[in-house]
């Protein structure tokens, strides 16, 4: 068996890959594949209504928001974002955790204004800013919940008096979080939602047509609320699998449930990570991320031994990410205590040959 410790497109639960690879050779008796059913078929149609219903109804969603599926992954986010709120003249402020939220802040750059409120880019983004002020003249406040490369996460949402925008591309789903604290959320799926080829946006609905410009139609979020995400052709395949994951989640007892069991493996792998003398991890303590735990070893050679003991162990996905360096474990909804455990079993294995 594999462990699938890759940041993303990652893991998904097994029995959804079986019922997806069923529904691709004949989709809920129809006779037909899912890959070749209309996507204005009622066969699919009730699968956008019920992805949707298990977004509303596992993240607790409130009235006058949107629940979107989109395409163009988190990236088209960071472009649509100022495209649709952030009017002519005016300016955004936006926190610097790392590199995407550095590229949601340069794509804002070519739409509007942009104030970069505060960066850890410092110390290589291993910790979250804290303390910064939010301007009260910028037409929205843009943050990354967790940060994928760096290892670090957003716990407590920033307060401000003007809309709050987080890219939750890499914790969605993960944790509780209180929808009412922000104003639009987006997520590319490819972690904890689903396959890549789907973007989950969740937008106040007064935020439609807020930048006053006009925008080709495809990119403004109105038109894609307005058709029920049916605009044009959706990612008829990643919204399916994403439903067969959200069912998934439901039915293991929804985010509450998740959460503690996230908890508990990024735990048992930090404490690990801090006992373990050939081990260090790189994010402040404080900020440490549930979802992707980085770490590194003090020296180069030391970690291509490890890599390689790892890659025998079946622990797959675990090298950093080029700006971090050593090792990077993903440890998204669907991997298994097991998994963690195998990958601490394999970091004692380690020091054991060292003695
Ligand atoms: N934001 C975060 C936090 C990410 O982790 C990623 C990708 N891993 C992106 C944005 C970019 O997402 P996409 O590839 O869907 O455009």
């Amino acid at each position: 068996m594999k462990h699938n410790f890759g940041a993303g497109p990652c893991i998904l639960p097994k029995e959804v890959f079986q019922e997806a690879s069923q529904a691709v050779l004949d989709f809920d008796n129809t006779g037909l594949s899912i890959l070749e059913i209309s996507h204005r078929s009622k066969e699919f149609e009730a699968v956008v209504i019920e992805t949707e219903r298990l977004v509303r109804e596992l993240l607790n969603v409130p009235h006058g928001y949107s629940v979107l599926f989109l395409q163009g992954g988190a990236s088209q986010q960071f472009a649509m974002v100022p495209m649709n709120i952030l009017p002519e003249g005016a300016k955004a402020a936006y926190l610097d955790t790392g590199v995407w939220a550095s590229k949601a802040a340069k794509e804002a750059k070519k739409v509007g204004q942009v104030e970069v409120v505060a960066s850890s880019s410092d110390r290589n983004y291993c910790y979250v800013p804290k303390g910064y002020e939010i301007p009260s003249d910028a037409a929205y406040f843009h943050f990354t919940s967790n940060n994928t490369i760096y290892g670090t996460e957003v716990f407590e949402t920033p307060k401000a008096s003007i809309p709050i925008v987080v890219d939750m591309s890499s914790d969605i789903l993960s944790r509780n979080i209180n929808v009412a604290d922000y104003d639009l959320i987006y997520a590319g799926a490819q972690k904890n939602m689903g396959p890549a080829g789907v973007t989950l946006v969740i937008i106040k609905d007064d935020l439609f047509g807020k930048s006053g410009r006009t925008l080709p139609t495809i990119f403004g979020y109105e038109a894609h609320a307005k058709a029920g995400s049916m605009y044009n052709t959706p990612p008829v395949f990643s919204i399916y699998v994403s439903m067969l994951n959200l069912r998934w989640l439901k039915a293991k007892g929804g985010i509450a449930v998740i959460e503690q069991e996230n908890i508990v493996k990024a735990r048992t792998l930090y404490d690990e990570i801090e006992r373990n003398p050939y081990f260090r991890g790189t994010a402040d303590v404080a900020d440490r991320s549930r979802m992707n735990v980085t770490f590194v070893m003090d020296t180069p050679e030391l970690e291509a031994e490890f890599l390689a003991l790892a890659k025998e162990r079946n622990l797959i996905g675990i090298k950093g990410h080029r700006s971090v360096g050593g090792f990077r474990a993903s440890i998204y909804n669907a991997l298994s205590i097991g998994s963690i455990n195998a990958l601490v079993d394999a970091m004692q294995e380690f020091e054991e040959g060292k003695k």
